[in-house]
């Protein structure tokens, strides 16, 4: 068995028999991957901090060809984010990108993109107050690093533009906006979001990752665009994501 060293992110854990661990990472060079570490829930183990979830770490295991299930040798700690565990609102925050990620995204493709932002939303999770805005980002540039990204420019339908109106028709089934000519196509439920909603997308998708700390979204905002990507997200992974209702707290 070849000896694999990647970055990566502990984004699930799963207790196996008495003392070992099925770990999901999100890594650098192989994308998302699971190892077995064995016996790391022994106290004296030494993964046993270093596979916490939301940490990052250098991550060294036994790669088996033909399978997804490789085995671990070591796992040290570059950055623990401990930051988030302090505080229920960044932590619960921290488990949902987490729960997220492990859910939507394949195992074996790398995306060192997807990585970075991974790292990024989980810094500005850490330091900023409030996670409404990091996690709204996220969202949007996941799902269009996955080739999901939802069509707020031009009706679903039509095609055209969507234009200066105040408040716009959005299918989350469809993953799109519709024009008011179109709204009587199709029989999926939609919901309506204000064209500043949009807009912020839209400036989420075209900023530089170093600077999506700088985006600002208005109150009344956070409660609409928190549902709008919600229900698409449900839709897209037909189920909700458990972590989601923890972020009302
Ligand atoms: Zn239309």
């Amino acid at each position: 068995m070849p000896l694999q060293s990647t970055e990566a992110i502990v984004i699930g854990s799963l207790d196996l028999g008495e003392a070992d661990r099925l770990i999901t990472f999100y890594s650098l060079q192989f994308g998302k991957l699971k190892a077995v570490a064995c016996g790391s829930r022994r106290l004296k183990s030494k993964c046993g901090r270093s596979t916490q979830l939301l940490t990052h770490c250098q991550l060294v295991f036994y790669e088996k060809k033909n399978s997804q299930l490789h085995r671990l040798r070591q796992c040290d700690i570059i950055h623990p984010y401990s930051g988030l565990w302090s505080e229920l609102k960044k932590m619960t925050a921290g488990l949902y990108v987490a729960e997220l990620v492990n859910r939507i995204v394949p195992e074996g493709e790398e995306n060192d993109e997807l990585f970075f932002l991974i790292l990024k939303v989980l810094i500005l999770l850490e330091q900023k107050g409030d996670p409404d805005i990091s996690l709204r980002i996220f969202e949007i540039r996941l799902l269009s690093m996955l080739g999901y990204r939802p069509q707020i420019g031009q009706c679903i339908y039509c095609n055209q533009s969507i234009g200066h109106k105040a408040r716009i028709s959005f299918s989350p089934v469809k993953g799109g906006v519709i024009c008011d000519n179109c709204l009587t196509h199709g029989k999926s439920e939609k919901i309506t979001v204000s064209a500043g909603s949009l807009r912020f997308l839209k400036q989420a998708l075209k900023l530089q990752l170093a600077k999506i700390g700088r985006l600002n979204l208005s109150k009344t905002l956070k409660p609409e665009l928190k549902e709008m990507l919600h229900r698409y997200l449900m839709c897209l992974l037909e189920r909700d994501i458990n972590s989601f209702r923890f972020l009302e707290l």
